[in-house]
C-alpha cells in the first residue's frame, strides 16, 4: 500500500468501535471521537434506578452480539469476552405491572 487510508470515527459506541477495529485490521489508521468520559456508548451504561439495583440502560441481552458475524470476526473471546446465558431469558424489576405499563 503506497498511502494510508485515514477514517476518523464520531462515536466509540459498538457500532463506532466494531467499524474502527474492522478498518483498522484492514490497515487503515483510525481515530475514534467520543464525547462521553467512557467508550461503549449506550451499551456501557448502568445507573441505579431503583434503589440497591444496578440496571444497564442499554444492553440486558445479546443475541444478536453472539451471531453478529462483525463481532465474530474481531475474536473478542480472545481478549477476554465471556457470554453467559442466563437461566432466565428476561424479566422486568415493576413488582406486581406488566412491563411496559407504569403506573
Ligand atoms: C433502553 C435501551 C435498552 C437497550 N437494550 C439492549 C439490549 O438489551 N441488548 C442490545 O443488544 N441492545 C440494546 N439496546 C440497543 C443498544 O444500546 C444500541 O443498539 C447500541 O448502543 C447502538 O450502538 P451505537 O454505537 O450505534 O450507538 P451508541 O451506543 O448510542 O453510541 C454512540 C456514541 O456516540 C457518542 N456521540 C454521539 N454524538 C457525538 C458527538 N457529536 N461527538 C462525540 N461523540 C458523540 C455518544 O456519546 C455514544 O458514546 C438498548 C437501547 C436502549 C436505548
Amino acid at each position: 500500500m503506497d498511502y494510508q487510508p485515514r477514517a476518523v470515527i464520531v462515536g466509540a459506541g459498538p457500532n463506532g468501535l466494531t467499524a474502527a477495529a474492522r478498518l483498522a485490521m484492514a490497515g487503515w489508521s483510525v481515530d475514534i471521537y467520543e464525547r462521553a468520559d467512557w467508550a461503549g456508548g449506550a451499551a456501557a451504561s448502568s445507573a441505579e434506578i431503583f434503589p440497591g439495583t444496578i440496571v444497564d440502560l442499554g444492553a440486558a441481552g445479546h443475541p444478536f452480539g453472539v451471531a453478529s458475524p462483525a463481532f465474530r470476526a474481531l475474536d473478542l473471546e480472545s481478549y477476554g469476552l465471556r457470554w453467559l446465558n442466563a437461566p432466565y431469558p428476561m424479566a422486568h424489576p415493576l413488582e406486581g405491572a406488566p412491563a411496559g405499563i407504569l403506573q
